[in-house]
């Protein structure tokens, strides 16, 4: 693999995002942090977020951390090191399925990690040079990435690389934390019903397609006059700004997807 190419920053797709009203965030310059524990309660509320860019923890202080996330018990002696993870491989995947009684992980990004030893009475013991899991290998392989030897290679390469910008998905039109309370609050008011259509959503999934429109258009005049609650569809048919920004990116993938979900019998 050439050494010097970059990696990937999916730049366009950024800016795209971005005038969509996409927060875009800084990631801190890297830091070790003391590792945790990772619950399927803290990937839920975000403590912990899988992303296709990576694995990110959030400290109290809001900043994300890029790391690698291990099994935290293990049988050192008859299996030697745990693989440590990097994508949302097949692997973490099934462990966020799996619920809440499942194998504990924790999440860590620095070179030693402390791993319980299931062969050893349950002694915590400090582990380096764990090998990378094969479906995070693939998953890097297949977008032209370097692959990791172990993760001391993936620590460097962390310490070396400038602050990132990291997405989140927010709301399409959440553009401060203060929008997204004032939009939550006015839906949930509205009890995500559209004022338009009507349709009412009852399911957590479905939420994320019921909007907070500003009638007079300035994004800045929160006047509960002003909003409207609108499902996607109807708010991508408000006005030809509307109509443009919901006919590409990510918007236009939502929107279908709504269709497809909650008016699959719609004819006209
Ligand atoms: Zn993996
Ligand atoms: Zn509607
Ligand atoms: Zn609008």
């Amino acid at each position: 693999m050439d050494k010097d190419k970059p990696i990937y920053t999916f730049q366009k797709l950024k800016t795209t995002l971005k005038e969509l009203g996409y927060q875009i965030e800084k990631a801190e310059a890297y830091r070790p942090i003391k590792p945790v524990d990772v619950s399927i309660e803290d990937i839920k509320n975000g403590t912990i977020e899988i992303t296709d860019e990576g694995i990110f923890f959030k400290t109290s202080d809001g900043r994300k951390h890029k790391g690698f996330m291990y099994k935290r018990e293990y049988f050192l002696a008859r299996y030697g090191k745990p693989r440590f993870h990097i994508r949302n491989c097949k692997i973490i995947q099934e462990f966020k399925a799996r619920g809440l009684f499942t194998d504990k992980y924790r999440w860590a990004n620095d070179y030693e990690v402390p791993v319980c030893d299931m062969d050893d009475n349950f002694i915590d013991k400090n582990v380096n040079i764990l090998p990378l899991c094969k479906y995070c290998a693939e998953i890097q392989r297949s977008e032209q990435n370097d692959i990791y030897r172990n993760n001391e290679d993936f620590v460097n390469e962390l310490k070396k690389a400038a602050p990132q910008e990291i997405m989140t998905d927010v709301d399409v039109l959440g553009y401060t934390k203060e929008w997204q309370d004032i939009s939550r609050r006015y839906r949930e008011k509205h009890k995500y019903t559209c004022e338009r259509c009507g349709i009412h959503i009852t399911d957590d999934f479905g939420y994320g397609y019921i909007h907070c429109h500003h009638r007079n258009n300035n994004k800045t005049d929160n006047r509960e006059e002003n909003l409207e609650c609108l499902c996607i569809e109807c708010h991508s048919k408000v006005d030809k700004n509307h109509e443009t920004r919901f006919s590409k990116g990510a918007n236009y993938v939502c929107l279908q997807n709504f269709v497809k979900k909650y008016k699959p019998r719609k004819t006209k």
